[in-house]
């Protein structure tokens, strides 16, 4: 018999300056009790499965356990929270556990989410409810089952004691795997204080850990930001592309690894409409669905302003040359948006290549979706089984959605531009139906598992609902109701964080 073994650490971040941190062991729990451990995650990253899911790795997810080569802390960072600057933010309901370097040889940082307060939770209590762990769970899972890069869950516990908001409610401690936790406010922290060097170590270190390409280049600082702004642009277009609305764009949830971070109050949209908001705390809609990549091209901005100090290596540098470094890098944002969106819209339309026309052909669709208030998932679904139909007639979404008679005009402009591309019906499907998923973590279905978790402390179908959205573009009927939009009896308005 073999006993389950603790993961090995290596902590780099922990060996920088200790600007960057604050040392910072989580706080203990009274009952740590399981929620669902990512047991597929823990195999890629080298952890042993059965430990994860021991007393001991149920107590280290707990903040209870301290294994070998953990060196816990808070790791600090500043940033634009809804367009305001604020100088000093920082882990201040997270602490960074370790890192791990996994199978495929990349460094993870294991971070528990929840675990009490740190020297940078100001007047917070540090803890999580189970409600806002549970969706970052749903959320995160299934945006990497879609294959958008994002932070991942590795597993959730409940504490056993009660987190005070506007009610008392259950807590609990969240497992977040990210490539790192380093932010655009993490660069800002430090440029607000005008200190160069932790600049410059930070940029160093980060070239290191995720830009390997940029290492190589004359001037690796300014090839970075690049890579940064590209991954940007190709992360958001994803999102569009699936109707994702991260809710809480702060500069301090911008990862510079490229991952998406912070599931707050996101949410999918079900109807289109460009405007949506989910969020309690977006009053006016900055975050809105249509205003994304605007959104991201700003905050761009703000870590081109942050680098501007380092961002000229040559030996006649100058403010001005850093500036022109910093315009042309950030005057790509749109054009690199533009290409990486129209490169997933070409398999979401069933096109082998995207055409100048098809821009105008997409912008009707939505128009017609707008105004039909049309669910965004179904209707593209939709639209996947008709290129090949009879492929697909015993798992169709047709009972859930059928285009209304708005759209007989474009659909017959789709099949008519549908001749002249040379893919046969069968190579369109199988394409289409990766780009159009069938299953999103609906509003009212995440909200259905935390509130069945909250009430009757019962987990069934937040499981049920983790694991369909793991293979979230394969249709059966039997998986009818999380396919379907919400019931207007069901339809949730607002998220909270
Ligand atoms: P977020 O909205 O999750 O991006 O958090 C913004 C800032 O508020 C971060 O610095 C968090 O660490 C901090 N924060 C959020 N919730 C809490 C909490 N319950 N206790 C202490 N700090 C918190
Ligand atoms: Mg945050
Ligand atoms: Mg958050």
């Amino acid at each position: 018999m073999t006993f389950a073994k603790s993961p090995t650490f290596d902590n780099s971040y922990a060996r920088q300056s200790t600007q960057f941190f604050s040392p910072q062991a989580p706080t203990p729990v009274p009952t740590p009790n399981l929620i669902r451990a990512n047991t597929a995650l823990a195999e890629e990253l080298g952890i042993d499965p059965q430990w994860l899911i021991s007393p001991q790795g149920i107590a280290t997810m707990a903040g209870n356990h301290i294994p070998d080569g953990a060196e816990p802390i808070a790791t600090v960072y500043a940033g634009h929270q809804f367009g305001g600057w604020n100088p000093q933010l920082g882990d201040g309901r997270a602490v960074l556990l370790g890192e791990l370097i996994a199978k495929n040889g990349i460094r993870y940082d294991w971070q528990l989410k929840g675990s009490g307060r740190t020297p940078y939770s100001r007047g917070g209590d540090g803890k999580s409810p189970l409600g806002p762990v549970l969706r970052e769970y749903i959320l995160c899972e299934a945006m990497a089952a879609l294959d958008i890069p994002t932070t991942r869950a590795l597993g959730a516990v409940t504490s056993g004691e009660l987190v005070f908001r506007d009610q008392a409610l259950p807590g609990a401690v969240f497992s977040r795997v990210a490539q790192s936790h380093i932010r655009v406010g993490t660069m800002q922290y430090f440029a607000a204080r005008q200190d160069n060097e932790a600049l410059l170590n930070l940029s160093n270190y980060l070239i290191d850990r995720h830009f390997s390409t940029a290492k190589q280049a004359n001037n690796p600082i300014a090839a970075m930001l690049d890579e940064i702004i590209q991954r940007q642009a190709t992360l958001i277009a994803q999102w569009q592309s699936v109707g994702f609305i991260h809710g809480v764009m702060n500069t301090d949830n911008m990862l510079l690894c490229g991952e998406t971070v912070d599931y707050g109050p996101c949410a999918f949209m079900d109807s289109y409409d460009p405007a949506t908001v989910f969020s309690s705390i977006d009053q006016n809609g900055r975050y809105a669905y249509g205003n994304q990549p605007a959104i991201g091209h700003w905050n761009l901005a703000q870590l081109a302003q942050a680098l501007l100090p380092i961002l000229d290596n040559s030996p006649d540098a100058s403010e001005e040359s850093a500036v022109a470094i910093a315009q042309e890098a950030l005057n790509s944002f749109p054009e690199r948006f533009l290409i990486a969106y129209q490169d997933i819209i070409k398999n979401k339309l069933g096109f082998a290549e995207f055409t100048e026309p098809d821009d105008a052909l997409y912008q009707d669709l939505l128009s017609i979706m707008e105004q039909e208030k049309a669910d965004f998932t179904l209707c593209f679904r939709r639209l996947a089984e008709l290129s090949d139909e009879a492929s697909c007639i015993n798992n169709s979404v047709r009972e859930l959605f059928e285009f209304s008679d708005a759209f007989t005009p474009w659909l017959q402009q789709w099949r008519q531009r549908l001749i002249e591309d040379e893919q046969t019906p069968a190579q369109r499907q199988a394409i289409m139906f990766k780009a159009n998923p069938v299953f999103i973590p609906r509003n009212h279905l995440v909200q259905e598992a935390i509130a069945a978790a909250e009430q009757d402390n019962d987990l069934s179908f937040f499981n049920q609902l983790v694991d369909v959205l793991q293979t979230p573009h394969t249709f059966t009927q039997d998986k009818q109701r999380y396919a379907m939009p919400a019931a207007p009896s069901e339809r949730v308005f607002q998220t909270f964080c």
